[in-house]
């Protein structure tokens, strides 16, 4: 199959609603990461979106709606706190469980009896929910295991060939994928993937803001993960990542030690690394580091990186978020220097 490649006018955003519409798969631009959309309700459109990823069946996708009110239509149960979380956060990248209608089809849900229901602010995506008329499952546009896509050339990367088309909406706002929360009681969540909205955003609504103890390291074996996406390897380029904690300057001795021809060091913005180290910045605030971490990750496989040590961001704020995906980018593998 040939890859479409459409842009952001009217004209495109009209065909690539009608592809969706029609059971194709159409990789498309969010304020996170760029999706692989698909009619959520249409079964065989779904299993599409898994074969083009290869994701396992067992990990379910969002889906997108252009609006809250419509989250009656897969929810069967709605909490009062969501409606209040929705008022503050959507559109916006914040995904809320909740127990799904017989109509959510369980290939979408990943078997589970649950549905992750976001509104998504990007106004490209929004068109295209309201011109398709589905709800749209869409997981990122990554074959599974690789850092997620945050422009139209990370899709065409690793989707060329594989759906009916891409629309090229700019780079992706945020860079990290969607919060995911689920709810514990009337006034508490339980933050099953940290997101661009953050803890502290939804301390101002909650009374408690819970975090699963998968967020931030690896399940032993056993464990079963809330988020069934928290328990595959994910992120990962092909390069070994070694996140490196400690100050600039024992960071620095450690990078001489540990210099070789394939390298490479990810640093924050403002550091200074010694002129026969290959290194790459990724920024300085928690916010840049987000937007940049996938698209750096790639860069360094391009520049066939074998070992990247990395800088790792502030835990607090989208901190969380890019430490999130980082330590499993590096297989959880950590050194304090
Ligand atoms: P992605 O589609 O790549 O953004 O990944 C979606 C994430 O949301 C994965 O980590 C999923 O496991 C998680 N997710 C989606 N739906 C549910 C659900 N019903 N219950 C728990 N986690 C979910
Ligand atoms: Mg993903």
């Amino acid at each position: 199959m040939e890859t479409k490649l459409l842009g952001g006018c009217a004209e495109d955003i009209a065909k690539a609603a009608e592809l969706i519409k029609n059971g194709y798969v159409v990789g498309i631009p969010t304020e996170t990461v760029y999706g692989l959309g698909a009619d959520a309700l249409n079964e065989q459109a779904v299993r599409a979106v898994f074969a083009a990823k290869d994701r396992p069946a067992d990990n379910p996708l969002i889906v997108h709606i252009a609006d809250f009110s419509d989250a009656e239509k897969y929810a069967s149960y709605i909490p009062e706190l969501a409606r209040k979380l929705a008022e503050k956060f959507c559109p916006g990248p914040l995904t809320m469980i909740f127990p799904k209608k017989d109509i959510i089809p369980s290939v979408t849900s990943g078997g589970l009896d649950t549905v992750g229901i976001r509104v998504p602010s990007h106004e490209v995506m929004h068109r295209i929910i309201v011109e398709s008329g589905c709800p749209i499952a869409a997981p990122s546009a990554n074959l599974s295991g690789l850092p997620s896509p945050t422009c139209a050339e990370h899709v065409m990367d690793d989707m060329q060939g594989r759906i009916a088309a891409v629309l090229d909406g700019g780079s992706s706002e945020f860079g990290v994928e969607s919060t995911v929360i689920c709810f514990e009681n009337e006034d508490t969540v339980r933050i099953l993937r940290p997101g661009a909205v953050t803890r502290e955003m939804l301390l101002e609504i909650c009374g408690e803001v819970n975090i699963d103890p998968a967020v931030l390291k690896e399940l032993e074996n056993g464990e079963t993960a809330a988020s069934p996406g928290m328990k595959y390897i994910h992120y990962s380029p092909k390069a070994n990542v070694v996140v490196v904690e400690g100050n600039t300057e024992n960071f620095r001795e450690f990078i001489s030690r540990n210099n070789g021809e394939n390298v490479y060091s990810l640093i924050y913005g403002s550091e200074e690394m010694d002129s026969d180290c290959k290194y790459m910045a990724y920024g300085e605030t928690a916010e840049e580091q987000a937007h940049l971490l996938f698209q750096r990750l790639r860069e360094l496989d391009e520049a066939e990186a074998k070992t990247v040590y990395v800088r790792p961001p502030s835990k607090e704020g989208i901190g969380l978020a890019v430490y999130n995906r980082l330590i499993r980018a590096a297989g959880f593998e950590v050194i304090r220097v």
